[in-house]
This record gives C-alpha cells, sequence and structure tokens, in this order.
C-alpha cells in the first residue's frame, strides 16, 4: 500500500549569526491512511521542524538542504504555494504546542472558526450557515455552552477550553492528516487525558491519520499504534507502540524509558546522561556516541543506517549489524 505520507532522509539547517544549525540529519517518517503515529524524544531534538517542513511552514532563517517529502505521491518540496495552500487548508493541519498563541487576541472565536471553514469548503456559504457550521465543530469537541464560547475572546477562556477550539479548527478542515504537536503540554494534567482522548476518538470517527509529537511517553503510548524515536535530527529506531515500549532496541530509546518516573519507585533513575548535542558542531558517526556507554570507533567515524530487525522493528545503531 502506498504511504499517504513518506519523508525521505530530510536534512533541514538555520542559519543563525554564529553558524549554521545542522539540524535534521536524514529524518525518515512514513504514515498510511488511517495511522497514527507518534513521535518521541527530548526537547530539541527536530520533531516540531520536522513537523514544520512537512507543511513547508519553517522559519525564514531554515534551509531544506536535502531529501524528499511526498504526499498522496506528490513531491511536496516542488510544490508551488497554491498546492501548499491547499493541502493546509484541507489535507494536512497541524494543532500546536500553545493554544494561546495559535488563537487570535483580538477576534472573537466565532470569527477565527468561521475564517477556516470558509476557507476550506469550495461552496459559498452564508453567514449563518458558517456560525452553524462553527457550533457543530465545538460540538463535536465537547465543549460546554459553544454559543457562548463562539461569542467570547480567547483570553476569556480556559487553556483547555481554547486547546479544545484549535482542535475543532483543525478537525474542521483536515481531510487526511492531523499533527499533534505537544498538544497537552501547556495544560493541567487532570485536562490532558480528556482532551487526548478526544482527539483519538474524532481521528478515528473520521478515519484520518494523526501523528502525535510528544515527550509525554504515556500520552504516546495510549494513543498512536506506531512509534518513531527521535535523537538529534535523526530516527534512530521505529516499532509498533507494544513492541517499542517492550522491547526497545537502541540505548537512546532505552535510556529514555528508563527515565520515566515511576510512582512505586523508590528512586528516582538517573536518567541519560549529558545533553543534546550542539548543532554547529554536532557529533561525528553517530549523534548519540557522545552519551552512549556502546559507543565503538566505527560509532564516531559513520552514522548508521535503518535496519529491520524484525516484524516491522527498525533501528539505527552498529549494536546490530552483523560485522
Ligand atoms: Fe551507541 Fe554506537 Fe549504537 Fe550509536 S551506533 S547508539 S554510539 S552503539
Amino acid at each position: 500500500m502506498k504511504p499517504l505520507l513518506n519523508v525521505r532522509d530530510l536534512y533541514v539547517g538555520y542559519k543563525t549569526y554564529i553558524g549554521r544549525l545542522k539540524v535534521l540529519n536524514g529524518v525518515y517518517l512514513t504514515v498510511h491512511q488511517g495511522g497514527k503515529v507518534g513521535i518521541i524524544g527530548e526537547s530539541g531534538c527536530g520533531k516540531t521542524t520536522t513537523m514544520k517542513a512537512i507543511l513547508r511552514i519553517l522559519a525564514t532563517n531554515a534551509m531544506i538542504e536535502g531529501g524528499e517529502i511526498y504526499f498522496r505521491g506528490s513531491d511536496v518540496l516542488k510544490m508551488g504555494e497554491k498546492e501548499l495552500t491547499d493541502i493546509r487548508r484541507k489535507h494536512v493541519t497541524m494543532i500546536f504546542q500553545d493554544p494561546t498563541a495559535a488563537l487570535n487576541p483580538v477576534f472573537k472565536v466565532e470569527t477565527q472558526l468561521a475564517d477556516v471553514i470558509k476557507y476550506s469548503v469550495s461552496e459559498k456559504v452564508t453567514k449563518e450557515e458558517l456560525r452553524a457550521k462553527s457550533l457543530e465543530a465545538l460540538k463535536e469537541v465537547a465543549l460546554p455552552d459553544p454559543e457562548r464560547v463562539l461569542d467570547s475572546y480567547p483570553f476569556q477562556l480556559s487553556g483547555g477550553m481554547r486547546q479544545r477550539i484549535c482542535i475543532a479548527m483543525s478537525l474542521a478542515t483536515a481531510k487526511d492528516i492531523l499533527i499533534a504537536d505537544e498538544p497537552t503540554t501547556n495544560l493541567d494534567v487532570t485536562i490532558q487525558d480528556q482532551v487526548l482522548r478526544l482527539m483519538k476518538n474524532l481521528v478515528e470517527k473520521r478515519n484520518l491519520s494523526v501523528i502525535l509529537v510528544s515527550h509525554a511517553l504515556g500520552a504516546v503510548r495510549g494513543t498512536v499504534d506506531r512509534v518513531y524515536v527521535m535523537y538529534a535530527g535523526n530516527m534512530v529506531e521505529a516499532a509498533e507502540t507494544k513492541e517499542l515500549f517492550s522491547n526497545p532496541l537502541h540505548p537512546y530509546t532505552q535510556g529514555l524509558l528508563e527515565s520515566v518516573p515511576k510512582l512505586t519507585g523508590s528512586e528516582f533513575s538517573e536518567g541519560i546522561k549529558g545533553r543534546i548535542p550542539d548543532y554547529i558542531n554536532p557529533p561525528t558517526g553517530c549523534r548519540f556516541h557522545p552519551r552512549c556507554d556502546y559507543a565503538s570507533d566505527m560509532c564516531r567515524k559513520e552514522k548508521p543506517s535503518f535496519i529491520n530487525i524484525e516484524g516491522d522493528h527498525e533501528v539505527a545503531c552498529w549494536c546490530y549489524y552483523k560485522r
């Protein structure tokens, strides 16, 4: 089956006044129709950069330096502004981390929601029809008193309500893929679970594909079917969710899972030693080698490619190569 989205060997850098940041270092990602994919990794690993590259909404100092992105078989990197706008309005939408920043504080919710809906439908719609569609969208995300919410400004609503509005906006237009970039990071723990469950149910109801980006491993585990682990601009491991959490192969994935605090544990884990590398002079070979207990000369010299271990379980680590 042809994938809906296929990212291959993607390189992205940023020009800064202190030098060029070599952030994405050959990223791979495949999403099939109706597939639910998670991307995990520490903050600063390049997860958001990958998502923004897919939608071609990177900052102006970013450069796509190599690789390919295919959506429904069409090369996104060769698309003109008209085709890109069509994809962003109707096919692939993104929920951002901070719902406060994602909504315009000087317009009422109705204006913002109606605007999104208006540009996603091909037929002409009246003001009354737009209000009805906006109300429908808010009801779908289970917002109480949707009439009042429509007539409110974002600052008059709670963080959880604002994030539900962002989900409603994304779902009102997405026909293919919903990208959720840390959608619950800024919400109270009690609301996080509700928002994730709501998103999962709506995505399933519409047979949408989803890419959930998060460093909250529990959220990913309960929401997606396949997980990619990202480290310093590379995908280092990918597997079905259950397999990845029960049989992590890459030393980075193992460290990441061990770092999760356990309710029953008497001691805190030490976590992974060291920190994400400097992207101006990133480590040669495997970028994880300065933090890895198994690093060899080969790891310092050459970057390992993804290899298939069993079924769909892939890993990029020299330990799994038969030399
Ligand atoms: Fe560690 Fe080498 Fe594997 Fe990288 S390739 S994770 S440095 S063993």
